[in-house]
């Protein structure tokens, strides 16, 4: 006997089948202690569940996963937007008190309590477009004591709104204001102090730098992944995105578990993710909101069998981003992924991002049973609709969660 048996319904596995998305015509999922016991045809079902659940045709996918957000942070940033979008230079903005530094100032400013309250928030909207999974990355708090702060907020609001959370320690976000004359000071505490305290708490799952001319250089960022593997934690890197600077080979050099953002990609940078199995993360909505006008090379990605994933990115300044279906529209319209390559991408692919395809990514047999429900009839239809609420209901670990706004 299982726990639940959902029935009338169609699964997009998202396994490796040879079907489009993995798919499962009148499929039933079986639920067993917080895992998936058993998907496939409802005719080869032949063991009975305590709760049998029937779905009324509804299409099921794996839970989805947002494998890189920035969702821990205070106050907001729509102010600089709309003085950006007046025109506003970088340096006007920085003076008139916006950019980075105006979030870490925030982020500072705010108690615990506050930050898992705000982040708890977006979180639980973040749900009701079926993410199980969100990976959150520190990196406003630039000192130990702000960047644990932000790590125990992530994981506390994750509880909150039933999502697993994963965590990524990004010291190497911004240069903080007490150190603004003095790089090799801050990269030595961080490497000496702040990493190997992060690991031995266990506050992380893995280790982010952000190399680019306006945070750390390609030499940089290698001491910080130097400090993270000695402390046995894995690493995954903002490169690329506004210049070439090699960071996605000295990503693949440490085994990465992904190189993030990718607009200008070079062939060596290519290569190098090829050969060290290292995801692609692609972020569309930055791009987006930065009216970008350089895509990253999907073609060339793909043609080299990159994993590639993407995720809403969601940041005060670059990316308010609270919908990971908007991603996948934004995904194929602005990158010309195909539905299905978006789809991989906040499922199996995001996955492997965190290093977590073991456990979810797909539905298959053994795997956690993080379930999303939709109103749709066919799996395109997740990347095709904008701004709409598609979700019905999600299982975590196997727990039914029902969205806070659906109509009975
Ligand atoms: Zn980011």
């Amino acid at each position: 006997m299982w726990d639940t048996l959902l029935i009338d319904c169609h699964a997009a596995t998202m396994a490796k089948t040879g079907e489009r998305f993995g798919a499962i015509r009148d499929a039933a999922i079986g639920i067993d202690r917080g895992r998936l016991a058993f998907v496939g045809a409802s005719a080869s079902v032949k063991t009975g569940a305590r709760e049998i659940h029937s779905l009324k045709g509804a299409w099921v996918t794996p839970g989805l996963i947002d494998c890189h957000t920035h969702a821990v942070f205070a106050g907001n940033r729509a102010q600089e937007w709309a003085m950006r979008l007046q025109g506003a230079s970088y340096e006007e903005i920085a003076k008139a008190g916006g950019g980075i530094l105006s979030t870490v100032k925030a982020t500072r400013a705010a108690s615990l309590e506050a930050l898992v309250a705000s982040t708890a928030s977006r979180l639980l909207k973040m749900a009701e477009h079926g993410v199980t999974t969100v990976e959150i990355k520190s990196g406003y708090g630039l000192d130990l004591e702000n960047e644990t702060k932000m790590l125990v907020a992530a994981e506390r609001a994750g509880k909150i709104a039933n999502i697993h959370v994963s965590r990524s320690f990004l010291g190497a976000h911004a240069l903080p204001p007490e150190f603004a004359h003095d790089r090799k000071a801050y990269l030595d505490r961080l490497c000496a102090e702040d990493i190997p305290k992060i690991a031995q708490q266990r506050l992380a799952d893995s280790v982010d730098a952000f190399c680019e001319t306006i945070a750390f250089t390609k030499d940089e960022c290698r001491r910080v992944f130097e400090a993270a593997r000695s402390h046995g934690l894995p690493v995954r890197l903002h490169a690329e995105q506004r210049s070439d600077q090699g960071g996605a080979q000295l990503a693949a050099e440490h085994g990465a578990l992904s190189a993030d953002h990718l607009e200008h990609l070079s062939e060596e940078g290519i290569a190098a993710l090829a050969r060290a199995g290292t995801v692609a993360v692609l972020l569309p909505a930055a791009y987006y909101f930065l009216r970008d006008t350089n895509p990253p090379p999907i073609a060339a990605l793909r043609k080299a069998g990159v994993p590639i994933a993407i995720a809403s990115d969601c940041n005060p300044g670059t990316s308010p981003m609270l919908s990971l279906t908007d991603v996948l529209n934004m995904g194929c319209t602005l990158f010309r992924l195909t539905p299905e390559e978006a789809l991989q991408g906040v499922t199996r692919h995001a996955a492997k991002a965190l290093g977590l395809e073991k456990e979810v990514g797909t539905l298959e047999a053994g795997k956690v049973a993080d379930l999303a429900v939709w109103d749709i009839g066919d799996p395109a239809e997740l990347a095709y609709w904008i701004g709409a609420h598609l979700m019905i209901e999600r299982y975590v670990s196997g727990q039914l969660v029902r969205n806070a706004w659906r109509a009975e």
